[in-house]
Parts: structure tokens; C-alpha cells; sequence
């Protein structure tokens, strides 16, 4: 179904949505931001091989969004946004991320641009070519952002396990990740140095063997994630791969992992906790690089690693014992939680984020 932006952005309380276009590189993009009350907007730059631009532009307001409530969440005077690209064949890509950078330069510091999937180092130093306004992949820049995201997805992981047990017990544990990119990689790592099994699934099979190999993990088929039995399932791909058909095959007690969006509607949330498995909000357990990002941006200082695990470890616990107090589902918590912040920014007394 066709989307109907302006009423999807006044529905959601979206500030502005750009779509972008550059003759010379063949750049397609849109830019959602969804809320600058606050501070700035934070996003990263996503490249993807859409099916179509209707699911490109559902997919960029559906992750500014979640960056608005990582920062309500997260406590940070900022906001989201997101910029996404059409990735096809024939994209020039120095070009096209030049152009990004022009472009992120003409919001004058509103919107400043991250990695993303599709968005590394590389594709950074050229948007940084251009613009102030972008996390510099190089010893100026905020540095070990997807470090920030896998110690706050591990300390998330230690917080659901002593939620339903008391203690994480790593070596009793047995982990599913689904994704060996540089968060399921790195997750992997922190959860085998603690002693916890772990069993991944990665599409790209020259990457899984590589990976494999160098961390010692056990492969499992892609789509075959779903039915492992195990106490964590940690989706660290792509959003939107807990559905009706998916999350019933679920043997695992808890979904925690780095990926946005893991659930296609929040409503699969209530789904999972029906059924007894805990799910932690993606916005709330992966919101990492942003605060190492924001922060930096913001106060020009390099927070700890550890000190931001910490952080989103102990946000998350007392989401999930609200949750348990109030016999809620711990996503339908934390979304209250984010609205009724975004509305108190905005003046409003009515939550609507
Ligand atoms: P990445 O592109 O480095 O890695 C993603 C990996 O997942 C790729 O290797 C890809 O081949 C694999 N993959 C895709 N679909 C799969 C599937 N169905 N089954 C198995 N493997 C699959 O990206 P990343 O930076 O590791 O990010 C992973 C997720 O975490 C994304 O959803 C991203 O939005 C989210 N995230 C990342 C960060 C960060 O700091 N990098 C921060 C917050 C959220």
C-alpha cells in the first residue's frame, strides 16, 4: 500500500522529510527528521537495495523515529533522524556521498550523519569531505562507535538474563546471533570472552567461514536462527524479522540484539511477552554509538565504552521491572516512557512522538 507521507509525518510528529536526488552521481536518498526540539538530530546514513522507494521511505521514518526515543530513552538533548540511499548498480558512490555531505552542510548542524548498514569508513571520509556535520571515521572523529553499540547490546543481554534469573551465569548460556557485521561480530566476540556458547548465522558465506574461524563460533543456516534452542536470540541484521510467522518458531527465552526495528509492529512485542520471551527494545539496548556520537558532538568528550554499557544496562533493567510491576510488555514501557519525554519537549500534553 502506497504510503501517505504527510499524514504518516503528522501522525507521527515528523518535523521535515526531503527527498533528494543528484544528476551527476545518481543519488537517490531520503532525509527524515523527526524531532531538533531538543538539539540536533542524529542519524546515520543507511545504503540499502530497496525493492521500491515506498519501502525505502517507510524504512527512514521508521528509524528516525527510533532515534528520537534512543535519545528520550538515553536522556540526551538531541533527536533523530535518518538519511537513506537507494543503492543500485549504477550509483556513483564517491560522488553520491559528496553530494550527502553538500547536502547534510545546509542544514547547518539540525541534522548530523553516522554510519550505518552500507555506511563505513570509507563512505564517511567522503560525506566528511564536504560537511562539518558528520562522525569523522579518523582520529578526529568520535571513534569505537560500533564498540559503543555491542557494549550496550551485551550490557542489555546481562540485564535481561539477571531480570529472569538473578545472575548471568554466561557459561551455562547459549547465544543465537543473527548477523556477523560489525555488530554481530563484535557482540560475538564479548560473549564468547565472557564464557556464553555462541551459534551464528551470517548470509554471506565467505564472511560467516572468515568470522568462524576467527572467533571459534559455531555457523548455523540463515533462517534457521529462528528455530535454535537457546536462551538469547540476538538479531543483528536487518529490521523487521519478527512477524507472526517468525516469532512462533522462537525457542529462546529472551530477543535481545543490536538490529532497529527487529519487530515489523510493536504489537509482535505484546506477542512475544504473551508467550512468555522477553524482549528487549532495540532502541533501548542499542542506542551505544548515538550516545557515544551525541556526546562527543555535544560536549566534545569521548565517553567510556564500559561507562555507556553500563548506562543502557541499567536503563533497560528498570524498563523491564516497570514492565514486570505493571504486568506489561517491557517494549510497550519503554515506548510510553519515550512518548511521554518527546511530548514534555515538545509542550505538548498529549503524548503523540
Ligand atoms: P553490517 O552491515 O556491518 O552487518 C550486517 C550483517 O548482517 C551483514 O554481514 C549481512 O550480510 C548480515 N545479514 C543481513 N541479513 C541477514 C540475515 N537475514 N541473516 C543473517 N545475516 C544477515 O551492519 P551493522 O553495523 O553490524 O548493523 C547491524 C544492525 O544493527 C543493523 O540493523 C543496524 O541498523 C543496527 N545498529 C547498528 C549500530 C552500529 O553502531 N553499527 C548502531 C545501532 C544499530
Amino acid at each position: 500500500m502506497a504510503i501517505h507521507l504527510l499524514e504518516a509525518m503528522s501522525r507521527e510528529g515528523f518535523e521535515e522529510v526531503v527527498a533528494l536526488h543528484d544528476r551527476r552521481s545518481g543519488l537517490r536518498a531520503f532525509l527524515a527528521i523527526h524531532d531538533s526540539t531538543q538539539g540536533p538530530a542524529f542519524g546515520g546514513l543507511r545504503r540499502w537495495s530497496y525493492l521500491d522507494e515506498d519501502q525505502a521511505l517507510r524504512d527512514c521514518l521508521r528509524l528516525s523515529r527510533s532515534m528520537t526515543y534512543k535519545c528520550a530513552l538515553a536522556d540526551l538533548p538531541a533527536g533523530g533522524a535518518k538519511l537513506v540511499i537507494l543503492d543500485r548498480p549504477e550509483l556513483d558512490l564517491a560522488a553520491a556521498y559528496r553530494a550527502i555531505g553538500a547536502f547534510i552542510e545546509r542544514f547547518d548542524g539540525r541534522f548530523r550523519a553516522g554510519p550505518d548498514v552500507g555506511t563505513d569508513a570509507e563512505e564517511l571520509a567522503w560525506v566528511a569531505e564536504q560537511t562539518r556535520f558528520v562522525a569523522r571515521p579518523d582520529a578526529d572523529g568520535p571513534g569505537l562507535l560500533a564498540e559503543s553499540t555491542c557494549a550496550g547490546v551485551f550490557a542489555g543481554i546481562a540485564a535481561c538474563l539477571r531480570h529472569l534469573d538473578g545472575e548471568e551465569d554466561w557459561r551455562r548460556r547459549t547465544i543465537v546471533v543473527q548477523g556477523l557485521g560489525a555488530i554481530g561480530r563484535g557482540l560475538a566476540r564479548l560473549l564468547l570472552q565472557s564464557g556464553a556458547k555462541v551459534r551464528a548465522s551470517e548470509l554471506d558465506p565467505e564472511k560467516a567461514e572468515r568470522v568462524a574461524r576467527d572467533l571459534e563460533l559455531e555457523l548455523v543456516d540463515p533462517a534457521s536462527e529462528y528455530d535454535q534452542t537457546c536462551d538469547v536470540f540476538a538479531p543483528c541484521a536487518m529490521g523487521g524479522i519478527l512477524h507472526d510467522l517468525t516469532l512462533t518458531r522462537l525457542r529462546c527465552r529472551i530477543v535481545a540484539g543490536g538490529a532497529n526495528n527487529v519487530l515489523v509492529r510493536s504489537l509482535h512485542g505484546e506477542r512475544l511477552h504473551e508467550r512468555g520471551v522477553l524482549y528487549a527494545p532495540d532502541f533501548a539496548i542499542n542506542s551505544g554509538a548515538l550516545i557515544r556520537g551525541a556526546l562527543f558532538h555535544l560536549e566534545g568528550r569521548r565517553e567510556g565504552v564500559e561507562r555507556i554499557g553500563a548506562r543502557i544496562g541499567e536503563v533497560l533493567g528498570g524498563i523491564l521491572a516497570r514492565a514486570r510491576a505493571q504486568d506489561l510488555a517491557p517494549v510497550r514501557v519503554a515506548v510510553d516512557e519515550a512518548a511521554a519525554r518527546i511530548a514534555r519537549w515538545r509542550g505538548q500534553s498529549d503524548p503523540k512522538a
